[in-house]
């Protein structure tokens, strides 16, 4: 298997993985991993197709983020054109937070704002502008905003935009941009009148896809709870009592949460052992055979420490702390549900990480359903 890209790996600059950090991305989507690098490099005009949700604003928002200098707001450097206002403002807002402490200036522009407000932004100086093309095209015709020093257009969700019926706007302001600017499409389908523009427009380009993952092949079943963090220990003892026969891994993501959870089950009277980078090897071993032979029936382990180990037939997967990024997930959620055994995986989610669960649900293609424990509604947030 490939190596797992970090940010880092991808090239990007100090000033942008820090504010990557902040933004609290951990690893790059497959989308971003594929055309990050390459826009780096900034010789070639692409085409980016991933599924809804999976990134492509950070796809072609760092690279650009981290190749432009501020003009001293002399020329727009890259117009970014969007389908509606909303994604207008998400995409702005995605930049802004993405740039960190770089000094670039970026401004939606969109219908249905006031064209007052717009004209002073625009006349102060932008460095990127993110527009929907009724809107752009107004500013054109007027003469107020100029864009015959681009560095690069961005079309986003180009499938969407076609739907709109944004194709003769679209077109229009091809033509009138600078013909050296870089040419970027990112769309989730490709239907062809997208495939005709680009050939029109693009040039050489190079299309970069991420397949659609399978939703619907999984043996296991693939649940989430809502839960207070400070309920997790309690909900993991009402799954493994209202089960009639629990056999499965309960992952932690630090080696203090594995110890404090296997010694509070151990303290509860349950038969678990504990697994993780800390614990020697002989001990490893013993644990190991204690699972295999079921003399024990909770492991409770990091991922690390759990990798690589083979164990058959367990009908659980407890995430107890949420993965770190979709394929630990996939990686986890693949020990259970093997060898044509159905298996449950259940995650805790504590509210504020519900939007993290979305993203790893999205790219690791699972679909992860919500559900209750029975008979503990109370502990339920
Ligand atoms: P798309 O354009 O493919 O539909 P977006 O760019 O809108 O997807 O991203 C969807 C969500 O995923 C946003 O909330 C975004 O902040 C988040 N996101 C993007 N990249 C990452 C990443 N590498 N790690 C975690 N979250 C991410
Ligand atoms: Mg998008």
């Amino acid at each position: 298997m490939e190596e797992k890209k970090t940010f880092r790996d991808l090239g990007l600059s100090e000033e942008i993985l820090q504010a990557i950090e902040k933004k609290g991305f951990e690893e790059p989507s497959p989308i971003q991993a594929l055309t990050i690098p390459i826009l780096l490099k900034g010789d070639k005009n692409i085409i980016g197709q991933a599924q809804t949700g999976t990134g492509k604003t950070a796809a072609f928002g760092l690279p650009i983020l981290d190749t432009l200098t501020s003009s001293n707001n002399k020329n727009v450097q890259a117009l970014i054109l969007a389908p509606t206002r909303e994604l207008a403002v998400q995409v702005s807002d995605e930049l802004i937070s993405l740039k960190g402490e770089k000094r670039l200036s970026v401004a939606a522009i969109y219908g249905g704002q006031a064209m007052g407000e717009q004209l002073r932004r625009l006349r102060r100086g932008v460095d990127i502008v993110v527009g929907t093309p009724g809107r752009v095209q107004d500013h054109i015709n007027r003469g107020s905003l100029d864009l015959s020093n681009l560095s690069y257009l961005i079309l986003d969700e180009a499938d969407e935009m076609l739907n709109m019926g944004f194709v003769d706007d679209i077109e229009k302001i091809l033509e009138t941009v600078n013909e050296d600017k870089k040419m970027l499409l990112f769309s989730a389908t490709m239907p062809s009148k997208i495939q005709q523009i680009a050939k029109k427009y693009m040039g050489d380009y190079e299309l970069f896809k991420v397949k659609n993952r399978d939703l619907t092949s999984d043996l296991t079943e693939q649940i989430y709870f809502e839960v207070n963090r400070s309920d997790k220990f309690e909900a993991l003892c009402r799954i493994v009592d209202i089960e009639e026969e629990f056999f499965g891994i309960v992952f932690c993501r630090t080696k203090v949460d594995v110890d404090d959870v296997s010694q509070k089950l151990s303290e509860r009277g349950y038969s678990s052992g504990a697994l993780h980078g800390d614990i020697s090897q002989a001990m490893r071993e013993r644990i190991l055979s204690q699972l295999k032979s079921k003399q024990i029936n909770i492991l409770v382990a990091t991922d690390v420490a759990a990798r690589g180990i083979d164990v058959n037939h367990l009908s659980h997967v407890i995430n107890y702390s949420l993965p770190q990024d979709a394929e630990s997930y996939v990686h986890r959620v693949g020990r259970t549900g093997r060898a044509g055994n159905e298996g449950t995986a259940i995650t805790f989610v504590t509210k504020d990480e519900y939007r993290k669960l979305l993203y790893i649900q999205r790219v690791s293609g699972k679909n992860i359903k919500k559900d209750e424990i029975p008979g503990v509604d109370k502990i339920i947030s």
